[in-house]
């Protein structure tokens, strides 16, 4: 990535503005008592380096840089610091925002964006701390700050609201100003973080239930929650600016065909999850910097980040890994994804690091499915 940087640094203005950051973060190794302890297949290097162990080679990592690496000790106060705390004062001044977390089902996407009580995650941390920004902002500026909230999921390509149960796909349009709405959506007016749980809890309750019901619907679905603030100017001719900031838990990024649902295999066809399909290529055309067309309308989740991903707005995505074999592939096309334009170095794995017992070479199975770009 350093290269990258570098690049937008002394390039124009909308390639270095229009990047979407990409940090990995990496959970810690979970072995349940009745499994043979297999070590990790991934390890962190340092603060913007992994290595994994290439399968089709095994005397060798692969090497991604990336612009964060976040280690299975990091805290998600830390998390929260690095990737998330900077953009959020932008809100306040009209711009746009989105923070995502991409990674395969169980990789710990809902731990960082919601978290539990003892270790809230991204979402309440961030909430938080634009009533904070509120709070702290100078009324001599001559503004009025109003916070609010939606709460969607896009399943199967529909836009439902999560405050309203029992609504029907919603539409997504755009103004003459390029804002992207959804009429119809519901908006809660929050003044304090309490307001916001009242809110929010019953209907992620809602959704973690319904998902039971449905055969693990929230790993197929994409969980997005959006705070506005919009600012009046208190004199004449009260300018109004709006601020929105989407946090995004995305469908799992696993590949279905292996996992073999004959339900999903047959309502998605060869695109499983169209949306999480078409912000990977949003994402990368975002990142090549060139000026290839944006597809953004291929799908509702891009539809809808239009104005809050690229372009002038503020985007990181949090892409979380695993460390156990059996997410070998799901983790390779994950890093691939996020690294698809930056730094893969191959590395000659050294007798030395091969003796380290906590990363045993072995080969994984299931050899075909790789798809393995670049190496
Ligand atoms: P996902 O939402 O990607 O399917 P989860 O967030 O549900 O994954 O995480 C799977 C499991 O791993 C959960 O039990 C979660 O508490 C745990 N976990 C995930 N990330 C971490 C972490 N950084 N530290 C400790 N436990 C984690
Ligand atoms: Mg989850």
């Amino acid at each position: 990535m350093a290269q990258r940087v570098a690049a937008s640094d002394g390039g124009t203005k909308r390639s270095s503005s229009s990047r979407v950051r990409v940090a990995v973060r990496l959970r810690p190794y979970m072995c349940k008592p009745d499994e043979k302890g297999e070590g990790p297949c991934v390890r962190g290097l340092d603060s913007q380096n992994l290595e994994i162990i290439n399968w089709r080679n095994a005397t060798e990592t692969v090497k991604y840089h990336f612009d964060v690496f976040h280690g299975e000790q990091t805290s998600q106060q830390e998390v929260f610091l690095a990737s998330v705390k900077p953009i959020l004062p932008h809100i306040l001044n009209g711009q746009n925002a989105s923070v995502f977390a991409y990674g395969p089902t169980g990789a710990g996407k809902t731990h960082t964006m919601l978290g539990s009580s003892e270790q809230p995650g991204v979402i309440p941390r961030a909430v938080c701390e634009v009533f904070k920004l509120v709070k702290a902002k100078d009324v001599d500026e001559g503004w009025d700050y109003s916070i609010g909230m939606s709460y969607l999921e896009i399943y199967n390509e529909k836009v439902l609201d999560l405050l309203s149960p029992g609504s029907q796909d919603l539409p997504i349009r755009e103004d003459k100003d390029k804002n992207i709405l959804i009429p119809g959506l519901t908006h809660m007016a929050i003044s304090s973080f309490s307001d916001y749980e009242k809110h929010f809890i019953p209907a992620s309750l809602n959704r973690t239930t319904a998902s039971t019901k449905l055969n693990q619907r929230s790993s197929r679905s994409h969980a997005i929650l959006l705070i506005k603030v919009v600012r009046t100017q208190r004199a004449l001719p009260h300018r109004q600016q709006t601020g929105k900031l989407y946090l995004v838990d995305l469908a799992g990024s696993e590949d279905n065909r292996r996992t073999g649902n004959q339900g999903i295999r047959l309502k998605e066809s060869g695109a499983i999850n169209l949306s999480l399909f078409t912000l990977s290529k949003v994402v990368d055309s975002l990142n090549a910097g060139t000026a290839v067309r944006v597809p953004y309308r291929d799908s509702k989740l891009t539809r809808l980040l239009q104005d809050s991903l690229g372009g002038s707005a503020h985007s990181v995505m949090i892409t979380n890994i695993a460390p156990e074999y059996k997410y070998y592939f799901d983790t390779f096309s994950a890093l691939n994804f996020a690294a698809k334009s930056k730094l893969i170095v191959n590395k000659p794995f050294t007798q030395e690091t091969v003796a380290v017992p906590a990363l045993p070479v072995k080969r994984p199975r299931e050899d075909r499915e790789a798809g393995g770009s670049g190496i």
